[in-house]
């Protein structure tokens, strides 16, 4: 099967229910509009001599023509390579030529070109099961930007994973994606699950508070796909005026970075909802646990595994052991007896097939693959996430997760976002610094943060220094780039 088969068996179903809003275009479609446009482009692809396998890169905007594009692309067998519209461009030129691209389909005809539609019969899609669908370069948070490779037969499986969760997305749904359709949270548990589903997807370019509630209320959105980042500006709005805009949502959704509780505490508060969060990765296509497993969105943790994905925790050498950590690093719900952190390693049908170009690195003989998230289960069997390995900070040999010091710092009502990294030190190894980011006119010192730390952490996890920046550097999907900051 080939993602774009979601499209076909929509089009079939809904025929003349809305499939999408472009809210920047002013542009909607029926199910069968996008489904005969998709046919229409798939063949002017093949016409301009795309072949399966062939890369075809996608630098749009949240778009009817990106998902045009998408369906087009998957459709003619060939893969699809979304590439941010705000990224620089030379870094458009090294995935294109690092994918060794056929074709760019851009706005900016200096980029690329679009591909105007060729009309006719419809058009059976070629290829599916493992060919590569998608090829996504991850934003490089943690490390070098590498593209994962995802089969059709991954991102149909996590999204038949993500349906078979209480609460799944359905046909009456009107959804509210303004994350870019470029990172694979919002393509996969945003425009495939829809499409799934057969509800319709809003689509905006971008985040703005004000335009979203507008969007939110003048499109009845039931479901709002966000990060983060969001939620901390809706959290920001008076209350009326939000629970007014969100009237007729019936689920919000986090996910690709940590929610801090004190933004759910203050949603629910101010609207009686509920923030749902997810944890995914690309290599997973992307969603591994949600709180919607459950139902009861639990501040701190990411909830259980989607139906048919195992997931286990394992030693950083590669041996099943726990790693135990110092039971005060852990909150009240942690059990010494039964609960250890360990890597959070992963099984499913939703798995990578490994990094482009040749597979490398997917994974094992077991089908296991190992994330580089550190985490822990609590006697619920919850799973909360303590930290990417790969930013730990050892200070005197002592573990230091930045997570824990930067969700103390932003619990200051002064702090807007702060981001911890390690330095190096000649004493103690590494450091701990502190990057904050004041509220607007809030007046804050150095000191103050450190005393605020000290109270409420161990010694070592004080930051040494504290630096004050106007904004700190996030990822398309707003997370933050401890990497940027360290070098
Ligand atoms: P890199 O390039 O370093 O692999 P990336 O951020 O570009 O990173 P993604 O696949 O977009 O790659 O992000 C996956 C990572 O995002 C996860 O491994 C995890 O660390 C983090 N993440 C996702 N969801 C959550 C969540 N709900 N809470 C905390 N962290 C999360």
């Amino acid at each position: 099967r080939n993602i774009a088969d979601l499209l076909a068996a929509a089009a079939e179903r809904l025929p003349g229910a809305t499939a999408l809003i472009d809210t920047t275009a002013g542009v909607s479609l029926t199910w069968s509009e996008l489904d005969a446009a998709v046919n229409g482009q798939a063949k002017a692809l093949i016409g301009q001599g795309i072949e399966p396998g062939d890369r075809v890169v996608l630098r749009l905007p949240n778009s009817a023509e990106f998902v045009i594009a998408l369906f087009a692309v998957t459709r003619a067998g060939a893969t699809a390579v979304p590439v941010s519209p705000l990224s620089p461009r030379p870094e458009l030129t090294s995935v294109a030529e690092r994918s060794e691209a056929r074709l760019v389909l851009s706005r900016d005809a200096e980029e690329g070109q679009l591909v105007a539609t060729e009309p006719g019969e419809p058009l059976s899609s070629v290829g599916g099961d493992e060919d590569i669908a998608v090829v996504s370069f991850t934003s490089g948070t943690t490390g070098p930007v590498r593209g994962v490779m995802l089969s059709h037969r991954a991102l149909l499986a996590n999204v038949e994973q993500m349906a078979a969760v209480p609460d799944a997305l359905r046909e009456q749904d009107r959804v509210f994606l303004s994350i870019p359709l470029c990172h694979v949270y919002g393509l996969g548990p945003g425009l495939l699950q829809s499409t799934y589903a057969g509800a319709t997807v809003v689509l905006a370019e971008r985040f703005e508070v004000a335009e979203a509630l507008e969007s939110c209320a003048k499109h009845r959105i039931t479901v709002f796909g966000g990060v983060p980042a969001m939620y901390t500006d809706l959290a920001d709005q008076p209350a009326e005026e939000l629970s007014a805009a969100l009237a007729t949502i019936r689920l919000l959704n986090s996910g690709a970075a940590p929610l801090h509780p004190k933004v759910l505490a203050t949603i629910r508060e101010k609207t009686g909802l509920a923030v749902f969060e997810g944890y995914g990765l690309t290599e997973a296509a992307p969603v591994v646990t949600t709180t919607l497993v459950t139902g009861y969105a639990k501040p701190g943790s990411v909830g259980r595994p989607l139906p048919g994905v195992e997931l286990r925790l394992v030693g950083q050498d590669g041996g099943v052991a726990p790693i135990p950590l110092d039971p005060d690093d852990l909150d009240d719900t942690f059990d010494e007896d039964t609960a250890a952190t360990g890597l959070v390693a992963i099984r499913g049908r939703n798995l990578f097939s490994g990094y482009w170009p040749d597979g490398a690195g997917g994974p094992d003989e077991d089908g296991w693959f190992r994330t580089g998230d550190v985490g822990y289960l609590d006697t619920d069997g919850d799973l909360h996430l303590v930290d990417r390995a790969n930013d730990l900070i050892i200070v005197n040999g002592f573990n230091v997760f930045p997570h824990e010091v930067e969700t103390v710092i932003t619990e200051m009502p002064e702090v807007a976002e702060a981001a911890v990294i390690g330095m190096i030190d000649e004493r103690s190894g590494e450091a701990v610094r502190a990057v904050v980011v004041p509220t607007s006119g809030a007046a804050l010192s150095q000191q103050q943060v450190v005393d605020y730390c000290a109270e409420r952490l161990a010694g070592y996890k004080v930051p040494r220094t504290v630096e004050f920046a106007d904004s700190l550097p996030h990822s398309p999907v707003g997370k933050v780039m401890r990497l940027r900051l360290r070098s």
